[in-house]
C-alpha cells in the first residue's frame, strides 16, 4: 500500500503500522484502533518502515510477549535517533501496568494509552502533531462498551461483548490491566454482529475475558445463554466464543449451543491444573469434580462437540502428585485440544509477590509431559474423523505446501489441497488423514457464500 503524508489545518495526517501482540480481543481492539484513525484521515501502511506512527498493541500476561515488546521499541529509539521521523504509541494490556510506564519512559514512548481508553487514539496522535510531547490515558472509558466498530468484511469477524475480569486468580494480571467486568449493550452487539452478516463474515467470535459472565453486571442486560440465542439469530452461519470460565457455566449455555444450530460445537474451557490444591492456591473457584461434571454435561448433550481448554503447568508449590493430578484429568476430560503453559511470574500479581517461583527445568520437563499427553489424545481424536464429511471454513493459502487452510465447526485445522478450490469460504471437505494438530482432506463441495481467493479479506 502506498500513502502520502499530508496536512490539513493543524491536524497533520499519517502513515500508520499497528503491531499486534497477545489474544483475540487485541485483535478486536486493533480493528476499533485502525478504524478510529482512518475516520480521521490517517492512512495503513502494509510495512513498518513505511510508517510514521507505529502503534503497539500489546499483551502482559506473560514475560515473553513483554520481551518481545522491549525489543521492538528498543529497534525504533536506534532508528530514531538516526534521523528516522517517528511517533511511537504503546497500547494495550502492558500501557496499564507500572512495567509498562518504566518501558516508555525508558525507551522513548510517545503515546501511552491503556486497553480501557483505545479510542483516545485520534486525540493523542492530534495533540502529539500540534506540539504536544507526550500523551497519557489509563482511565476505562464508558465510551469503548457503546462504540461501534466497523465491520472490515473479513470471513472471520471478531466481536468483545464484555470487558474487563472480576476474578481474582493469583497468577494474573488481567483484573489490573483490563478493570472490572462490564457488559456492552445488546443493542450495540447486535448491530455490530448485523453489519458483519451485511460484510459477508461466515464466522463470528464473541469474545470476552469471562463471556459467560455477560450480563451479571447489569440486570436489564440478559444472560449469555440469552444473548448467544439472539446473536445466532442474526444468522451468521457460524458463531463461536471464548474464553468461558468454569464458574457460571450454567446449563442453560449448553442447552443454547446443543439446540442453535449456527452456535458451533466447540467450547473452549481453561482448566488450569487437575488439583485441587493448585486450583485453590490459584484462586480458581471451582475444584476439579464440578469442573469435569461439566464436560460430562457438555458431552451428554452436545453432539460431536469438541472441547479445548488452558493448562498452566508449575505453578508455585505443584508437586509431582499435583502435576499427575492435570495428567489424569486431562485423561478423564480426553480434551481434543490445549494450550499449555509455563508459569510466568509476573510482577505485581499475588503469587509473585508470596510464592516463590521453581526452577525452570522442573517447568520445562512437566509442559514436555503435558505436550505428549495432548499430542496422544488430539491424534486419538482426529483420527475418528478420518473418512467423515465436516463443513470447513476456508479461509486462505497455508504458509508451508500447497495447500489451502481453514477451521471446522468445531475449530479442527484442516488443509485441502491448493488445486481443489480457488475459493475461500465455507466447504464440505472428506478428511483423509490426521496427524495431532492438523486434518487434511479433499474438497466435496463449496457453499454457495464462497468467494474467489483473491477477493477475500
Ligand atoms: N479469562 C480466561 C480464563 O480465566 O480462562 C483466560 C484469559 S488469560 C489472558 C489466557 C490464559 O493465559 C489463561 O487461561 C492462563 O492459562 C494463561 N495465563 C494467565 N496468566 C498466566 C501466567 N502468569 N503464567 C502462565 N500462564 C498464564
Ligand atoms: Fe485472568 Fe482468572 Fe480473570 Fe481469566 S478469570 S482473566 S485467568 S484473572
Amino acid at each position: 500500500m502506498t500513502a502520502t503524508t499530508q496536512h490539513y489545518g493543524s491536524g497533520r495526517h499519517l502513515r500508520f503500522h499497528v503491531l499486534t501482540y497477545g489474544c483475540q480481543m487485541n485483535e478486536y481492539d486493533t480493528n476499533t484502533i485502525q478504524s478510529e484513525l482512518v475516520s480521521a484521515g490517517h492512512m495503513p501502511v502494509d510495512a513498518l518502515a513505511d510508517a510514521e506512527l507505529v502503534v503497539l498493541n500489546t499483551c502482559a500476561v506473560r514475560g515473553k510477549p513483554v520481551e518481545k515488546v522491549v525489543t521492538v521499541l528498543g529497534e525504533l529509539r536506534k532508528e530514531r535517533r538516526q534521523g528516522r521521523d517517528l511517533t511511537v504509541a504503546l497500547m494495550g494490556c502492558l500501557a496499564q501496568l507500572e512495567e509498562g510506564r518504566e518501558i516508555a519512559d525508558r525507551l522513548g514512548v510517545d503515546i501511552l494509552i491503556g486497553p480501557g481508553a483505545i479510542t483516545d487514539i485520534v486525540p493523542a496522535v492530534d495533540a502529539l502533531t500540534g506540539g504536544v510531547s507526550e500523551w497519557e490515558s489509563l482511565e476505562f472509558k464508558d465510551d469503548l462498551v457503546t462504540h461501534i466498530t466497523p465491520a472490515s468484511g473479513s470471513l472471520t469477524g471478531f466481536l468483545t461483548i464484555m470487558r474487563g475480569c472480576n476474578h481474582h486468580c493469583t497468577y494474573c494480571i488481567v483484573p489490573q490491566t483490563r478493570g472490572p467486568e462490564v457488559s456492552r449493550p445488546l443493542k450495540a452487539i447486535l448491530q455490530e454482529a448485523e453489519d458483519m452478516r451485511q460484510a459477508g463474515t461466515q464466522e463470528l467470535y464473541l469474545l470476552g475475558q469471562n463471556v459467560n459472565s455477560y450480563g451479571l453486571d447489569d440486570p436489564s442486560l440478559p444472560s449469555f445463554a440469552e444473548l448467544l440465542r439472539r446473536v445466532a439469530g442474526v444468522g451468521i452461519p457460524r458463531v463461536k466464543f471464548t474464553t468461558s470460565h468454569p464458574m457460571n457455566f450454567t446449563s442453560d449455555i449448553i442447552d443454547a449451543i446443543a439446540e442453535e444450530e449456527n452456535i458451533c460445537n466447540f467450547i473452549h474451557l481453561p482448566v488450569q491444573s487437575g488439583s485441587d490444591r493448585v486450583l485453590r492456591r490459584m484462586g480458581r473457584e471451582y475444584r476439579r469434580d464440578r469442573y469435569l461434571s461439566i464436560i460430562d454435561e457438555i458431552r451428554s448433550k452436545v453432539d460431536n462437540v469438541v472441547i479445548s481448554t488452558d493448562i498452566i503447568v508449575g505453578f508455585p508449590g505443584e508437586t509431582e502428585d499435583d502435576f499427575e493430578a492435570t495428567l489424569s484429568l486431562y485423561d478423564e476430560a480426553a480434551y481434543e485440544q490445549a494450550y499449555m503453559f509455563m508459569y510466568s511470574a509476573r510482577p505485581g500479581t499475588p503469587s509473585a509477590k508470596h510464592f516463590k517461583d521453581m526452577p525452570r527445568e522442573v517447568k520445562t520437563e512437566r509442559l514436555q509431559r503435558l505436550i505428549e499427553r495432548q499430542k496422544h489424545w488430539s491424534l486419538v481424536k482426529h483420527r475418528q474423523l478420518v473418512g467423515s464429511t465436516l463443513r470447513v471454513l476456508i479461509k486462505d493459502i497455508a504458509n508451508e505446501g500447497d495447500y489451502l487452510y481453514g477451521h471446522s465447526d468445531q475449530n479442527h485445522t484442516v488443509l485441502i489441497p491448493k488445486n481443489q478450490s480457488n475459493r475461500l469460504g465455507l466447504m464440505d471437505v472428506v478428511i483423509e488423514s490426521a496427524t495431532p494438530h492438523t486434518l487434511y482432506g479433499s474438497l466435496k463441495e463449496h457453499h454457495a457464500a464462497s468467494v474467489p481467493l483473491l477477493m477475500a479479506g
